[in-house]
């Protein structure tokens, strides 16, 4: 029997079924990395505290107390019996099974498995299935086989428990994974034999073995040990073969000329650029003088001056002829790309225009809800390549869209847009353009190196001279609705002063049940807490209260891009006092002037996204001031991270703690598209020296053997790893 070959001729039709609608397991492989959640072992009861309600659950508990009484107002009776882990207790419930008090003896211990329900403020398994593994007498009439082999285990120390399913108890997992390990061919190891020696790993018939029937604890470490090194290192091979495939692509040299445009633009710059985006822009310049695509992150800060690098990589392609398009997530954020573009190129966006500068270029804006007139001339610009920038959103990728001499790609705000989207804006290209993605979420090394593992990585770390700091307040609105009064003063003090105030809600309103423009986190899960606020409705109560006589308007996603861009405008000149959003304004919004933002419900946002608002703010060198109001007390998980960004404004910091709070799956996109991960047991945040390792032995290979055509197993092993699932899942990410 082989790895790819179905399950089915080994546990039969009708359980193959159950473990492929169950758990998706079909072939001997699924069924073999379907790893055990835990192992229970003897003496060892497992602790009751920890169950959760609604989970299905396998816990090894000591048979304490068994009565059976008739069912009210039915025939039949009710058997209950309790089990406890010597502290705790459980409830089994069966019905109309008064035999089995025949084998369900006080004292006795077993494995039950079902799901967790609360009934009468008790925790219950309602028919639960079990094997008792206490049996020494022979009176397990009905199921002496079963008995027989939980006995067997139990004596060998470990028994593996397995993530349950209602169907398929853990013990009969235990079973099918027995059935197919026994008469299992030899395996094709897809680790070099040479890795296996160097880092110390067992090969993979060893793991599978220990990993599943394991005598001792040790044993469990050496399987992990291996699995999780082949997770990490699969995943890096990929990414190294990817990287070296596009190092390959033959792209066209873009190298700026004396007396050109950037030249020109760096005479007329108002600042002089910080050491890190001179290093940065060096290090771009170079990629972009390659004779293959440069595909580069660039991560830094919000404020840290990205867009600059940005811009003058644009001009540095301009300048060699070619031209440069800036993808942009929102329209708001396309067309203020364009206006301040616009404003730091000068007369040099002025070309063929009266006043333009000799030389120069133009710089076109291409959205969706722009009007026919103007969204035709934009394309003609861009197809003619009088337009050397092309600023857009997605209407860039449209397939009419297209470019006289497409030279460079960049990618604003890298996580709203999945690789797919910058692969159609590539294919523009005559040949392939270089790619900058830039990023103001901040990456962990250890995502930037799984995720974003075909991309090398720069990061901006300081902030522009004459920045001001934020300062970040938590104001508790429930307990001290005082406090809330005072924010709104500030808002007073701020505007009286000159500058200017955000609002930010996580709701629009209105509409009767309208979407939230925030992800729903854990804190929204308590019972019973009121809707979010909403802009709708917080503008006129502001209007009407504590802001009253300030000029206040709201920004939000539904409404039309014509009246968000006259908004936003005019906040910009300063005709507006306070903007009440969305996270609209999360993303990019630059007006120096605002100073204060106050955030509504801020326990309703995640971390790196109230991280995110608050770069708004303290753009210009006024002192900014933040201030997230939440009706969550101290304690609360929610009301601590918040406390969290209050402490600091270290956005790597954040982002660790924002991943933390969040699932592994939601950490690499999985879960978005339902599917299972590939990564079992590689965690990207515990596992860094794992990534780090296989990341190093990863390159070494693909550079030794680019096509690893003398690696057949580990390129089987990979084919069949990045069959659609597993390459979703690495485009979504
Ligand atoms: P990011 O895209 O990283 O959020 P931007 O490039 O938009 O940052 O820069 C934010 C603000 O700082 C802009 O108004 C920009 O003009 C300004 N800026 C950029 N670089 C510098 C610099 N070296 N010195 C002073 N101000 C700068
Ligand atoms: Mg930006």
């Amino acid at each position: 029997m082989e790895l790819h070959d179905s399950v089915r001729s080994v546990v039969g039709d009708r359980t193959a079924k159950v473990l492929r609608t169950g758990l998706g397991i079909e072939t001997v492989e699924d069924l073999l990395r379907h790893y055990p959640r835990r192992y229970a072992e003897r003496g060892q009861l497992t602790d009751l505290d920890e169950l959760e309600i609604d989970e299905h659950v396998t816990v090894m508990a000591e048979i304490a107390k068994v009565s059976s009484r008739p069912m009210k107002g039915r025939r039949g009776t009710i058997l209950e019996v309790e089990v406890t882990d010597g502290r705790r207790r459980l409830t089994l419930t069966f019905f109309n099974q008064a035999w089995r008090e025949r084998e369900l003896v006080v004292g006795r211990v077993g494995l039950f498995s079902g799901k967790v329900s609360l009934f009468n403020r008790t925790r219950q398994l309602a028919h639960p299935d079990y094997v008792l593994v206490s049996a020494t007498e022979g009176d397990l009439a009905d199921s002496p086989e079963a008995a027989a082999e939980a006995a067997e285990a139990f004596a060998a120390g470990l028994i593996p428990v397995y993530p349950a399913t209602g169907a398929l108890p853990s013990w009969k997992v235990a079973k099918c994974i027995q059935a197919v390990l026994d008469p299992l061919d030899a395996i094709a190891e897809p680790l070099p034999e040479d890795l296996l020696e160097r880092r110390g790993l067992v090969g993979l018939d060893q793991a599978f073995r220990l990993i599943h029937q394991p005598n001792s604890r040790p044993d469990v470490a050496v399987a992990r040990a291996r699995l999780l090194f082949e997770e990490a290192y699969l995943l890096q091979v990929e990414l190294a073969r990817r990287r070296a495939a596009a190092s390959a692509l033959e792209a066209v040299p873009r190298v700026a000329v004396p007396g050109g445009v950037l030249e020109a633009f760096d005479a007329r710059m108002p600042f002089t650029l910080t050491a890190g985006q001179i290093e940065v822009g060096d290090t771009v310049t170079q990629d972009l003088a390659r004779r293959h695509p440069m595909h580069r992150l660039l991560q830094g800060e919000v404020g840290s001056g990205k867009t600059m690098v940005a811009l003058r990589a644009m001009l540095t392609v301009v300048d060699s002829g070619g031209q440069a398009a800036l993808l942009a997530p929102t329209e708001v954020l396309a067309q203020q790309h364009h206006r301040s573009i616009t404003a730091m190129l000068g007369p040099l966006a002025e070309r063929g225009l009266l006043g333009g500068a000799d030389v120069g270029t133009r710089v076109a804006l291409l959205t969706g809800s722009q009007g026919t007139s103007a969204r035709k001339q934009a394309m003609l610009e861009a197809v003619s390549g009088d337009a050397g920038i092309v600023v857009g959103t997605h209407a860039l990728l449209e397939e009419r869209v297209a470019f006289f001499d497409l030279g460079l790609v960049v990618v604003d705000e890298q996580h709203r847009f999945g690789v797919e989207q910058r692969a159609a804006l590539t294919a523009k290209g005559a040949t392939p353009p270089h790619v900058l993605v830039m990023t103001a979420t901040p990456i962990p090394r250890t995502v930037a190196m799984t995720v974003f593992g075909d991309l090398e990585v720069s990061t901006l770390t300081e902030l522009p001279v004459g920045r001001s700091p934020i300062t970040t307040f938590v104001v508790p609105s429930g307990d001290k609705p005082h406090f809330l009064e005072r924010a709104w003063q500030r808002v007073r003090e701020e505007v009286g002063a000159g500058h200017q105030a955000f609002v930010v809600c996580p709701r629009i309103g209105a509409a009767e049940s309208d979407e939230m423009e925030v992800p729903v986190d854990d804190a929204a899960d308590d019972e019973a807490r009121r809707p979010p606020l909403a802009v709708l409705d917080v503008a006129p109560e502001l209007v009407a209260g504590p802001l009253a006589g300030l000029r206040v308007e709201v920004l939000h996603g539904r409404m039309v891009p014509e009246a968000k861009d006259d908004v936003m405008r005019r906040f910009s000149t300063g005709e507006v006092d306070v903007l009440v959003a969305t996270t609209v304004v999360e993303v990019g919004v630059d007006v120096p002037n605002a100073t204060v933002m106050v955030v509504l419900d801020a326990d309703r946002f995640g971390v790196s996204q109230l991280h995110q608002l608050r770069g708004r703010i303290g753009r210009g060198s006024a002192v900014g001031l933040c201030l997230l109001v939440t009706e969550l007390s101290e304690g609360v998980p929610a009301r601590g991270r918040l406390d969290a960004v209050a402490a600091t404004t270290d956005g790597f910091e954040l982002s660790r703690i924002d991943l933390e709070s969040r699932r592994e799956g939601d950490v690499l996109g999985a879960s978005q598209s339902g599917r299972r991960s590939s990564l079992r047991l590689l965690s990207v945040l515990r596992d860094e020296d794992v990534i780090v390792a296989a990341r190093e032995d990863a390159g070494a290979l693909v550079a030794e053997d680019p096509t690893l055509e003398h690696h057949p197993a580990l390129r089987a092993a990979l084919d069949a790893e990045l069959d659609p699932d597993r390459a979703d899942y690495l485009e979504k990410a």
